[in-house]
Parts: C-alpha cells; structure tokens; sequence
C-alpha cells in the first residue's frame, strides 16, 4: 500500500514539473511516507526526521505522510517546530497546496475516503509489477490493530474505476497486477444502476482478459472473507499465481478470540484444504503476533503447531507492539518484552526452516519468473517466481531482456534461488 502510495506522489510531483532524487542535500522537497502499526516504525519516522532535518538545503520543504501523519497530527508540529507539513493516508493529494504557499504549515489527516484516487494523475508509465488498491481501510477491528483509526473505515472502490486503473497499467508497461487492500478479498462493490454487486473474483476475472497481463495476485486477505467464487478463481484462472498471504496472526482460539479475529483454526485450515483442491500446488504465507496481552506459554505453542500444520512457505512474524486508539493497549497482562523476544525468535526460527525447505524442494525445477532488474552489483539479474521468491541469474545469461523468462532452478538458501534461464 505504501509502494502504491508513494508512486501516486511521484507521479503528482512530476506534474509539478519535480524529479526525483536520491540525496537529501539537493532535494527541494522531501517527503516521508509512513506507517503506524508497530510503534518501532513510529518512532523511527522522528529519529528520520531529525536527520533530514539537519541534511536538507535550508529552504527545502519537509514533512511527514501516511499513517503516522494521521496518529500524529498537529504534535508533530510540536515535536519538529519546523516541519512544513502533515498529511495523512487519505488526504496526501492535498501535498500541492505546500507548494503553492509554502510559508504556511499544512495539517491534513482527515479521512477523505475515496477522494484521492479522483485526484492525483495516474502514472505515465507503469512498472512491471502494478499495485492497484481496491480498497481503503478497514471493518475489522482487530483489537490490536491502529489501521481502522489510521485509514478508516472499509470502503471499496467502484469497479468500473479500478478496471480503468487495470487497463491504463496493462497498456503502458504493466506485466503484473496485484490488488491491494487491508481486506482485499472482501472487495464488494454495489453497481446501484446495473443492481449488480461485484467481488474480487469478477476483478481477476476481467484482468485476466487482458492480453498485456500474464500474472495476477491480491494482499492482503482475511481468512473468513476466502468465498468459494474466490477460491474457484485458483482452480479455473491460470494467471493467479499459486501464492496466498493469508494471516492467521495465532495458533491459539483463545487468543484470536481476544484479537477479535472471530475464526476457528478448523474453518482456516478448511479453507486451507479447499484451496489445495482448488490448485495443488498453491502455498501460503501468513503474519504473525506473539507476545499478545495473556498470551499463554501453550498459547504460543499452538502457534508454533499450526505453523507446521500449514506449512507456511514465508512469512511476517512480530512482537505485539501496544498503539494509541486500540483495545488490546488496554488490556492487562500485558507480556514482558523478554518473553515476547523469546518467543519471536524461536518462531522466526521454524519459519525460516520451513522457508528454507521450501526453497529447497524448488531445486530442479522450472518456474516462468518476471524479471525486477540488474542487483546492486549488476552482475545479475533478480527474478521473481510465483510464489515471490527471489531468484538471481547471471546477467550474461541469455535472453535476460525479456520480463518473463522459463528459470531452472539450481540452488537455494533461506533468502533467495539461483537460477539459470531455460530457452
Ligand atoms: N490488514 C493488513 C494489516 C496491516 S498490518 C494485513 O492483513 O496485512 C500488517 C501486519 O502487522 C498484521 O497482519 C499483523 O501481523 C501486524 N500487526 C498489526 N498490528 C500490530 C501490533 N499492534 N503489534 C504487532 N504487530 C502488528
């Protein structure tokens, strides 16, 4: 959402007739785009600032977007006096009116709802890999969870204009669509007119349509909005690629029910089996919290239980991190950051040997995977395969120009493949 975000303000920029930089030194303005969940990143963002702060040319605008804009608010003000200005995640498309009167501070953190995808300019050209959101927000109400207070409540962007978004990405350079949301796959959008209510399946249904499209995804899904029609989609839609993010968060129902994630682990591990019939080859990644207020020394092992249960082939796992405006903050027995460390590294420690025994078992194979470019020593190419591993080969090889390339698999570690390409 973040890449999505700060591509959208690029591209705005340039209309301003702005171009990007690299250095801070030469920069006229300079905009951080942040996040809010954990509250490490928060605290990151004013350390960041006081660097740019003290780096940037003496009249360049600076100012904060995003999540923590809106939790913020006018005390960023108060925290870094000189700061030009403070636009939350719904409201960023107000950044020209800095420009246009840059003496005065700029405070925006209202949720606009849909109003910025009207107003900013759609990018020129698109990257390989297009990020559509379909969505704003979010209904859930996860009790640990700042997103509802930061991006609102869930709305869903009408379908006509998230297929023109589609279309305008496939004719100029995108190769990849992944739809975003905090909920993506409860997308649900009500055509009054036409008495029609469209899902995300009649989304990849329609950009699979599209010649310029060989590959589809969607992040991030909440396992009871996992309807039939969408998983079908696995079993009849080729483009969608065998590679689910479905967080389950805990092993524990106690602690889901404490989270206000109302599922059983039977009813996820049911839709986990329904998707492999649907696509037998499909894997899962999932997002993780440990250390939730009472969580239970056997709590944390019914996460570890159902982490091998699944199978998850890579994954995000964290420290529960209290935030303003959410019940679980509130709650007692809240767990010693000793304990919660403990037990993180003991779960990235499975995770990663499951992700590494994965990537293994892909070792000998040949997987159609999308070029992202030269690496840093631009002695290689870096690929990505359906299931977002990254995979290097030797720029030498062959045919390395072209975006989707047929890549045998010939070695693997826990991060990354190598691969050579299969003409
Ligand atoms: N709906 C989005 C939520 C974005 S936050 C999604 O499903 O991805 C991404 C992840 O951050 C969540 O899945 C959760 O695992 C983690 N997270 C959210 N709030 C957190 C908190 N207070 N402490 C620790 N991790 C948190």
């Amino acid at each position: 959402m973040n890449v999505y975000d700060g591509q959208r303000i690029a591209a705005m920029l340039e209309k301003h007739d702005f171009e990007q930089t690299d250095k801070i030194e030469e920069a006229d303005i300079i905009i951080l785009n942040t996040c809010a969940v954990r509250e490490k990143a928060t605290n990151k963002v004013f350390s960041a600032l006081g660097r740019v702060r003290r780096a940037k040319k003496p009249d360049a605008l600076f100012g904060i977007v995003g999540c923590v804009a809106r939790e913020a608010g006018a005390t960023a003000f108060q925290r870094i006096p000189d700061l030009n200005f403070v636009l939350g995640p719904q409201s960023y498309h107000k950044l020209p009116e800095i420009l246009k009167n840059p003496e005065t501070k700029l405070l925006n953190i209202d949720l606009t709802g849909l109003e910025k995808f009207d107003e900013l300019p759609r990018m020129e050209k698109s990257p390989a890999v297009a990020y559509i959101p379909i969505q704003e927000g979010c209904n859930h109400c996860c009790t640990y969870c700042i997103v509802p207070y930061t991006r609102g409540r869930e709305l869903s962007r009408p379908f006509k204009e998230v297929l023109h978004d589609t279309k305008h990405a496939a004719n100029t350079g995108a190769i990849e669509i992944c739809f975003l949301g905090q909920n993506v796959n409860g997308y649900k959008y009500t055509d009054e007119a036409k008495g029609k209510t469209y899902r995300l399946s009649d989304l990849i249904k329609e950009t699979a349509k599209l010649n310029n499209i060989k590959r589809i995804r969607f992040t991030s899904s909440y396992p009871t909005e996992m309807t039939d029609d969408l998983i079908d989609m696995f079993r009849t839609e080729p483009k969608l690629l065998p590679f689910l993010n479905m967080p389950i968060q805990s092993g524990s129902q106690n602690v889901l029910t404490r989270m206000n994630r109302p599922y059983t682990l039977n009813l996820y591990i049911d839709i986990v089996d329904k998707l492999k019939s649907a696509r037998p080859d499909i894997q899962i990644s999932s997002d993780f919290i440990v250390g939730f207020p009472g969580e239970t020394d056997s709590d944390f092992e019914q996460t570890m239980e159902i982490a091998k249960r699944i199978k998850y082939i890579n994954s995000y796992s964290f420290k529960y991190s209290p935030r303003p405006h959410t019940a679980a903050a509130l709650m007692k027995d809240q767990i010693p950051e000793s304990i919660k460390a403990e037990r993180l590294a003991k779960l990235d420690s499975y995770l990663n040997e499951l992700q590494r025994s994965f990537n293994e078992s892909c070792i000998g194979k040949t997987m159609e995977c999308l070029c992202e470019g030269p690496d840093k020593t631009g002695k290689h190419l870096v690929y990505r395969t359906p299931y977002m591993q990254q995979c290097i080969v030797n720029a030498t090889s062959p045919n390395c120009e072209k975006q989707l390339a047929n890549i045998r698999i010939t070695a693997a570690n826990k991060a990354s493949l190598r691969g050579e390409i299969v003409d």
